[in-house]
């Protein structure tokens, strides 16, 4: 329809109308950090529905987190209104494969109603069928296979069809096998783990040409988000639905199954035939990412990727955005200057139209310790605030999650409002998993893991002994632990004692299940919970963690009004793992760089550029080189969520196990360009010692043009460093290496100046 384009094109550049308005065939943008590229996609959808192209339940749009499909339908809803309603196969990978494979489950022996296996319950098997091998379990560790079978699931790689030397390369050559072993045990317990979420629903599709044409014809347009972090499965799942082959004839339009023609509000019905026409072969897909910021080639993605699309995908568009909406001239300096030490990408160009004098140059900071460092932050934060700053505009990004606890407890300290995002989950919590696992049993009779879990705790009096029997008892019979407990029950088999217990376990969950139905799934969890004395069990605990275990059993059963039934609600649990708590409060995000991907905050908080920490000692040593460049990838990323200010901390001194070790500032910081840089003088509100010592050495730094490439002069943060903490070691003479949940070093120098 011609006349003047509809409201929500009108804010955009033209290469972001050129990439919504190219609704036919393959798209790729490639763009850098707030080019707009998630806005593209959003306008995008908005852009399909209003004019009729599809409806709701003809789009698919996979985006990198739940909380970002969340967004991104408030947005589109903002932009068209209710046609938004439906959307249902907008959310992550995980989610839409499971969505996928509960409609054929049976094609690779589950049912529909399987159980969604995580990493605990993963381990916990693993280390059975290792053992049943009679392996050595110390010597094979299960989540050393677990890790290894991750790798092969991101490669889309079957027990078939993993290479020789891979399936030797765990338990003498028995990988393979484990493998398949545990494959086979999934299937018996009616349960997939994450990896399967994707790899079943390749095979289905693969295999069953009829089902793959009837997804051709639902998925008339596909949207994906973070291309650059797509791994090997979920490249494939995505040829696989969007590579029509040329013999397969679309028929448009409409989704049969609605019964009903889509109309556009200016009343144009749909096309009947996609604008290349003819074929049949049109792929509407389009994908958004940044090879800058691909930062999880650790977990199995390819930027690659995006290099197969051109391939996989001929005649693609390629569209590139090169106007950044989101930072100020300063933070894109900076980021800029840093990305460029890179030499694997892809390159581009990037500037932004938003330059103000007043703009605050990125500013960096030296602490004596990270005590200080979270002391110094929270004034900082309460200095904005008491300028008017809302909290939901601050973010701390760390690289390692165990830095997240000195702010924590800072913030409690202050009585600052703080949320941690994606961190320390909420639904993995001991009692939590307990409770879950009663729910789950209640649902999926057949998951033994949580069976196991649960039926000696609280204590029953069923020893070892007992449950061992059980198991038998079931592997002999080819039952489910629940089932095989209600026959051996009404043997003698087992002892009196054991007996009567183990068959109240199965008469209360008879019960529960005969009220899953009848009853309201809020009061029947928390029945559950006092019927099976769990709660009990923690009411009379004397520990000092008890209460708050006891809360949180109540939070879980407030969290689940929100769902209409149990089994949406253990879904709901099995895919969300982060936790997205006091959304409504005005609070300060504490995360990992990790999880900050395509977020943006008024003002972003860097902490911890060390050595060893940032750059991270694990990809340095793995990843050598593409390691490295992948740690600056992460550090462009962190710069780039900022739109207004950042600000970067290193310190002098790192507590790692109680012990102090002297720490020598990240590589990065070296790379940053001065014009856009400043270092922060010695406050004395700050007092420390490094802030001070770094004041006096950094500024001669900066005079000395140490910044320019000349990387045989000694930088000025080296030198900063020795006068603030004495003599210190190289980056060569560190040893030191940071795990995921803390850090353990060697080299270690304990000395604290002020206790
Ligand atoms: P990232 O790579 O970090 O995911 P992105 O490319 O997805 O970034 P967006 O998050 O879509 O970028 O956009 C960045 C910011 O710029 C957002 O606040 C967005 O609303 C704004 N923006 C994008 N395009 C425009 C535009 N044409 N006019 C005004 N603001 C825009
Ligand atoms: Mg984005």
């Amino acid at each position: 329809a011609a006349g003047a384009a509809p409201d929500y094109l009108a804010g955009l550049n033209p290469e972001q109308r050129l990439a919504v308005e190219t609704t036919e065939g393959p798209v790729l943008v490639l763009a850098g950090a707030g080019t707009g590229k998630t806005r593209v996609l959003t306008t995008r959808i908005a852009h399909i529905l209003a004019t009729g192209r599809a409806y709701p339940s003809q789009i698919l749009a996979v985006t990198f987190t739940n909380k970002a499909a969340r967004e991104m339908k408030t947005r589109i809803g903002l932009l068209v209104g209710e046609a938004v309603e439906g959307m249902p196969w907008l959310g992550t990978f995980h989610s839409i494969g499971v969505k996928i494979l509960r409609r054929h489950a049976e094609l690779v022996g589950l049912k529909s109603n399987f159980t969604i296996l995580d990493t605990d319950d993963q381990i916990r098997l693993i280390k059975q069928l290792i053992q049943a091998e009679n392996l050595d379990d110390k010597r094979w560790p299960a989540r050393t296979f677990a890790n290894l079978m991750d790798g092969w699931k991101n490669k889309g790689l079957t027990p078939e069809k993993i290479p020789e030397g891979d399936a030797r390369a765990f338990a003498n050559g028995r990988g393979r096998e484990l493998y398949r072993a545990y494959q086979d045990r999934l299937v018996q317990l009616n349960a997939a783990d994450f990896g399967d979420l994707l790899l079943h629903p390749i095979r289905i599709l693969s295999e069953h040409k009829d089902i793959l044409a009837d997804y051709h014809r639902r998925f008339r347009y596909i949207l994906v988000d973070e291309y650059q972090d797509t791994n090997v499965a979920q490249y494939l799942w995505l040829r696989l639905l969007a590579q029509r082959p040329k013999t397969e004839r679309s028929t448009l339009p409409g989704d049969t199954t609605q019964g009903r023609t889509a109309v556009a509000p200016d009343g144009t019905p749909p096309r009947s035939e996609p604008l290349g026409g003819g074929g049949g072969s049109e792929v509407n897909v389009c994908c958004v990412g940044d090879d800058d910021q691909s930062i999880y080639g650790w977990r199995g993605a390819e930027v690659d990727n995006i290099l197969r699309f051109e391939k996989d995908f001929p005649g693609a568009a390629v569209v590139r955005l090169e106007r950044n909406y989101r930072s100020t001239a300063h933070i894109l300096g900076a980021a800029g200057h840093l990305i460029a030490h890179n030499e694997d990408r892809l390159g581009k160009t990037l500037f932004t139209e938003k330059s103000d004098p007043e703009d605050e140059k990125v500013t960096v900071t030296a602490a004596w310790d990270s005590e200080e460092e979270a002391r110094a932050v929270g004034e900082e934060i309460e200095q904005l605030q008491r300028k008017g700053h809302l909290l939901n505009d601050m973010a701390i990004l760390v690289r390692a999650s165990f830095q997240m606890r000195e702010f924590e407890d800072r913030f409690v300290t202050l009585g600052l409002n703080y949320r941690v995002i994606g961190g320390p989950r909420f639904y993995e919590r001991l009692e939590i998993r307990d409770a879950m696992a009663y729910l789950r049993c209640i649902c999926q009779p057949a998951d033994d893991l949580a069976f196991e879990r649960i039926v000696n705790t609280p204590k029953r009096g069923l020893g070892d002994a007992a449950i061992r029997l059980l198991h038998d008892f079931a592997r002999a019979r080819g039952i489910p632990l629940l089932a095989a407990a209600a026959e051996l029950v009404t043997t003698d088999e087992l002892k009196p004692k054991p007996r009567a217990a183990l068959a109240e376990v199965v008469a209360n969950f008879t019960r529960w299940s005969d009220q899953l139905s009848t009853m309201r799934h809020t009061d029947l969890a928390e029945m559950v919970l006092d019927e099976s004395g769990y709660t009990g069990m923690w009411q009379n605990d004397r520990s000092a963690e008890a209460p708050g275990r006891l809360e949180n059993l109540k939070e879980l059963v407030r969290s689940m009004d929100e769902y209409e039934s149990l089994p949406s609600f253990l879904e709901h649990v099995a895919l969300v793992m982060d936790a997205e708590h006091a959304e409504e409060l005005d609070a300060v995000s504490i995360m990992t760089l990790h999880s900050a991907k395509g977020l943006e905050f008024e003002t972003v908080f860097l902490p911890g550029w060390e050595e060893g920490l940032f750059p991270h000692q694990r990809s340095l040593d793995e990843g050598g080189r593409s390691g490295l460049e992948e740690e600056r990838r992460l550090a462009y990323v962190g710069l780039t969520r900022g739109k207004k200010r950042v600000k970067l901390w290193f310190v002098s001194n790192r507590r790692i196990h109680g012990l102090w070790q002297s720490t020598i500032p990240s590589r990065f910081l070296d790379e940053l360009p001065e014009e856009h840089v400043d270092v922060i003088e010695a406050s004395s509100s700050y007092g420390g010692y490094g802030a001070r010592g770094f004041g006096d050495y950094g500024a001669s730094r900066w005079d000395q043009n140490a910044f320019s490439a000349s990387s045989y002069q000694t930088p000025g943060w080296r030198r900063a460093q020795a006068a603030s903490g004495g003599a210190h070691a190289s980056h060569k003479d560190r040893t030191v290496s940071y795990d995921e949940n803390g850090a353990t070093g060697q080299n270690l120098r304990a000395r604290r100046p002020d206790a």
